[in-house]
């Protein structure tokens, strides 16, 4: 494994910060399983997602006038038509999610080609190719980790060996990794369901993990992403707390606020 190197950030800031959303709606719980088809309650939780946590969310990033990285799996494309261009005009990047949000492990090769090519086709309604990828319940293969190459990604967001950015193989290919973790996501914490359970922790402990690893990140100098889910982040309490994370950042230090596009752009590969 070998980190990838960068010149610098632009504008002698001392931290790449990326904020990216996984705009899930009600994939992962069609996917998990047949029972959901006729759990109303629990679908309606996955659709707060994309009809009213991501407009907050959009919000936020407009207010500070931030770029953000969103994945979206092709069933909320599909079935909320207006999430892609409110991402798109905003000036937001799309990735690569899958379809519906079906963890690649436990699928046939077959299966997984074509959980990636149905993502495309649904993103490509959009006008979108995205350049990234981050595996749906953040598992990937080897298989699906073998195809991204060929399937024209340049980055995957869904390992963790480090965090700081690094290459993958991908079939004959490099593939730059964007390493997020779970510590730095909001669903271990906030992503309660009365099928799975969950914390509901309290977003002020959060907060402080969230700072802490940002102030590590200034040390190194480093690439930072944060994973977010709009049906969690999206909810009040929870979008204030970002709101107080991204204000503390600025207060702190010289963050540059990128999309995994950007900070890949800048990745040395020789
Ligand atoms: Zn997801």
């Amino acid at each position: 494994m070998a980190t990838a190197d960068f010149a610098g950030w632009p504008d002698g800031a001392d931290v790449a910060v990326a904020l990216t959303f996984d705009v899930d709606g009600e994939a992962p719980w069609l996917g998990e399983g047949k029972e959901y088809e006729r759990r109303l309650s629990m679908r309606s939780m996955g659709s707060f997602g994309p009809e009213r946590g991501l407009l907050r969310v959009l919000k936020l990033l407009s207010d500070f006038g931030v770029p953000a990285t969103f994945y979206v799996p092709g069933h909320t494309a599909d079935n909320y038509p207006s999430v892609l261009p409110a991402i798109l005009e905003a000036g937001h990047e799309v990735g690569h999610h899958g379809y519906l949000h079906l963890g690649t492990d436990e699928l046939s090769a077959d299966a997984q080609r074509a959980e990636i090519e149905q993502g495309l086709a649904a993103l490509a309604k959009y006008d979108v190719t995205p350049a990234g990828y981050r595996s749906p319940g953040w598992e990937l293969s080897p298989e699906t980790l073998g195809m991204l190459g060929d399937y024209g990604f340049a980055y995957d967001s869904s390992l963790m060996a480090d965090d700081r950015p690094y290459w993958v193989r991908s079939g004959e290919q490099s593939l730059l990794e964007l390493p997020g973790h779970w510590s730095i996501c909001d669903w271990p914490y906030f992503g309660w369901t009365p099928y799975h359970g969950g914390l509901l922790a309290d977003p002020a402990g959060v907060e402080q993990i969230w700072i802490d690893e940002y102030e590590s990140a200034r040390d190194d100098g480093r690439a930072i992403t944060y994973t977010m889910h709009p049906e969690a982040i999206g909810r009040g309490y929870l979008t204030r707390m970002l709101e107080r994370v991204v204000s503390e950042m600025l207060d702190r230090g010289k963050p540059w606020f990128a999309t995994h596009s950007q900070i890949a752009a800048l990745a040395l590969t020789g």
